[in-house]
């Protein structure tokens, strides 16, 4: 591991140009869980995926009172940034850092200090709602204040419409504009860094090819092996509050 991570050291202080993908494992450490690691919120209740479904979420109501149950106290809106966010912010000071895309909806990268600017949530926030049929936009909060005073299934306060989390769920389409940019970053790299995502979920985890493929030398930081490990240059396993400061004292 000591030379893994020497080894990823060199490749990262001989960088110009760095593109980071990160998915839910970099923020398991603030008390986050993710999906599908060994504590995963799918890994021990599969059935959990099904309020993750844009169709199942827009036509029962019963799966959106689930998911605003679930959402009303979750760690994830008090959650503060580990020493791995901390660590980015570093590398985007040290001017290498190309692009942070992110799987993450929890929006620790920017309560770090990464600039807004260089991060792309690949699969949106779970900080705003917006409403199916008018298409309004509002702050998460106002929503989870009314399910908090008793209103287990919020609607759009303009038009009556069904409200839902400015997130991407399964049977969406990621937004064109973001995934452009983050496909130019994967393109126009020279290291990619992907940090604690199980790289399943396309497009994200193709973009760990596509940056592959021209020739960047890519960097996995995961406690479970994935589908992009023989890919890469140098695989690391270990809990990624401690490797990735290490790999990234600049
Ligand atoms: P995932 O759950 O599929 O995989 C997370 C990976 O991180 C696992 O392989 C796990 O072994 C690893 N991991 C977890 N904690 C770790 C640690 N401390 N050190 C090292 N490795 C660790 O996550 P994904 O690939 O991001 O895909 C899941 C989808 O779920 C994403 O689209 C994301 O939008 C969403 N999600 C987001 C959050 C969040 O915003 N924090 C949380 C859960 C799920």
């Amino acid at each position: 591991m000591a030379d893994d991570i020497e080894r990823a050291r060199e490749l990262i202080a001989g960088a110009q140009r760095v593109t980071v993908l990160t998915g839910a494992g970099i923020s398991t450490d603030s008390g986050i869980p993710d999906f599908r690691g060994p504590q995963g919120v799918w890994t021990k209740n599969p059935a959990a995926e099904l309020i993750w479904n844009y169709d199942n979420y827009r036509a029962d109501p019963e799966v959106r009172r689930e998911a605003w149950r679930d959402r009303v106290d979750h760690p994830m809106f008090t959650a503060v940034p580990g020493p791995a966010h901390e660590a980015l912010v570093a590398l985007e000071r040290s001017g290498k850092l190309l692009a942070l895309l992110t799987q993450n909806i929890d929006g620790l990268h920017q309560k770090a200090g990464s600039s807004a600017s260089l991060v792309a949530e690949l699969h949106g926030s779970n900080h705003g709602t917006v409403c199916l049929t008018c298409g309004a936009v509002a702050p998460m909060a106002d929503a989870l204040e009314r399910v908090r005073a008793g209103d287990d299934d919020p609607t759009c306060e303009r038009c009556g419409g069904v409200l839902k989390a400015t997130t991407i769920m399964f049977g969406e389409m990621l937004d064109v504009d973001v995934l452009t940019r983050a496909r130019d970053a994967a393109l126009a790299c020279d290291r990619f860094l992907a940090i604690g995502t199980s790289l399943g979920v396309h497009p994200a985890a193709g973009l760990v090819g596509v940056a592959a493929q021209v020739g960047a030398e890519v960097i996995i930081v995961n406690a479970e092996p994935t589908p992009y490990d023989d890919v890469a240059s140098v695989v690391l396993r270990g809990g990624i509050s401690e490797v990735l400061p290490e790999v990234l004292r600049l």
